[in-house]
């Protein structure tokens, strides 16, 4: 197990005060902070070692390339992926599913087709959806979570019919820390020719994560939330899906020949990454996911484990708070509302008054906040540089909040 206190030391900002109050930043969920190595990184690449990649024959472009192609391995690795010419490069999960939603569903999608979500989706992974549905007569179907904000992972698979032809899923929600068995779901989709589309923005940072074990089709990551520089991401295609791709975006670098008449595509995965790519933001995420495995995602997940039981026995003891997502399964993210119809900016405005950072808001799911009836709630999310006395300090500011308002 790594030492807490030197992790926190690898994050600068976290020797800052806000509101004149040392920084305890519970906002990872939105996205995470940078560890010193990823900012040096950036750094280096930009004042040492920049040019635009694939495309020059000098020093510098080869060397930028190199480094850049070196992330699709590392990414590769992170996932388990059986090739690194399955991971697609992009700007994070919004765009690596909508290379899904135009690239494989739009072309092969017909009227009346189905795809499953569950109610507590992302926006990211609702709205490309909604593109089908609005265009080409798609169905949506949706499974909710039960009370607690579990997923029975039989439920998505007694949605199944024989028009199904995608799930598209979270790994482990924004909003209720819920893991989801993917694993189970995988497995029944593939017995009935069923596609899976996992959104992994909140997962990968926070468990070890296996493409093949989990048997999904598509693995969508996003690099800020992997402590990597924003702007960064991928997407793991497996390589079946891969050849039934079609471009999404067009432009350079995923072409190989373009005349008057016609175009010929580059081979995948540079057939889906069009133009310019985040270069030095790719470079960042890859030094970021350095730094994650040499934590070790078994340590991180263990940490983080441990903090989250450690704030539901500190949460439960606030009876006038009720915790969204309840679940033993779950990561360390709570969402929450307060009694005495204290609304959820009016609960942040205060804990940010003693230098806590926290969401407050709809969390891009509002499909999930009209299933629990809420117009808003706050939400407190950990990553690996948290600890128990940044969970005293929150405890602390929610009591303020609550004498101010109850
Ligand atoms: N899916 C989930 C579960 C998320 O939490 C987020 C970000 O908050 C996204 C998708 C979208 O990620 P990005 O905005 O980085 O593309």
């Amino acid at each position: 197990m790594f030492d807490i206190a030197e992790v926190r030391r690898d994050f600068p900002i976290l020797n800052r005060e806000v509101n004149g109050k040392p920084l305890v930043y519970l906002d990872s969920g939105a996205s995470a902070q940078k560890p010193q190595v990823v900012i040096d990184a950036v750094t280096q690449a930009y004042s040492m070692e920049y040019a635009n990649v694939h495309r020059g024959l000098h020093y510098l472009s080869n060397l930028a390339t190199d480094k850049y192609e070196a992330v699709r391995g590392k990414m590769a690795a992170f996932l388990n992926a059986a090739s690194e010419d399955e991971i697609v490069f992009n700007t994070g999960t919004t765009e690596g599913i909508n290379t899904v939603a135009y690239g494989w569903a739009m072309p092969r999608l017909q009227a009346g087709d189905e795809i499953i979500l569950s109610v507590m989706e992302h926006h990211a992974n609702i709205v490309p959806w909604h593109f089908l549905r609005e265009r080409q007569g798609v169905v949506i179907k949706w499974v909710d979570v039960d009370s607690t904000g579990a997923l029975d992972p039989q439920a998505v698979i007694d949605a199944i019919t024989p028009k199904t032809k995608l799930i598209a899923i979270t790994h482990l929600s924004n909003v209720l820390g819920t893991k989801v068995d993917v694993k189970t779901i995988c497995a029944a989709a593939r017995e009935k020719g069923v596609a899976v589309l996992v959104d992994g923005s909140q997962a990968a940072v926070h468990m070890p994560v296996d493409v093949q074990d989990l048997g999904c089709d598509f693995y969508a990551v996003t690099g800020h939330k992997l402590y990597g520089p924003s702007g960064s991401g991928a997407i793991y295609i497996k390589a079946d899906r891969m050849k039934e791709m079609r471009p999404f975006m067009g432009g350079g670098d995923m072409i190989r020949e373009v005349t008057k008449d016609a175009v010929i595509y580059n081979d995948t995965p540079m057939m889906l990454e069009a133009g310019t790519p985040g270069i030095v933001q790719t470079i960042g995420l890859g030094v970021a996911l350095d730094y994650m495995t040499g934590l070790g995602m078994e340590n991180i997940a263990a940490h983080e484990d441990s903090l989250r039981d450690y704030a539901v026995t500190k949460l439960s003891g606030l009876n006038w708070l009720q915790v969204q997502g309840t679940t033993p399964d779950k990561a360390a993210i709570f969402s929450f509302v307060m009694d005495g119809a204290a609304h959820a900016h009016d609960i942040s405005t205060i804990l940010d008054k003693k230098g806590v950072a926290v969401r407050a808001g709809q969390h891009c799911t509002g499909p999930l906040m009209e299933h629990l009836g809420l117009p808003a709630t706050c939400r407190a999310s950990m990553a690996v540089y948290n600890t128990t006395a940044d969970v005293d300090v929150l405890i602390d500011a929610l009591e303020l909040a609550h004498d101010l308002f109850a």
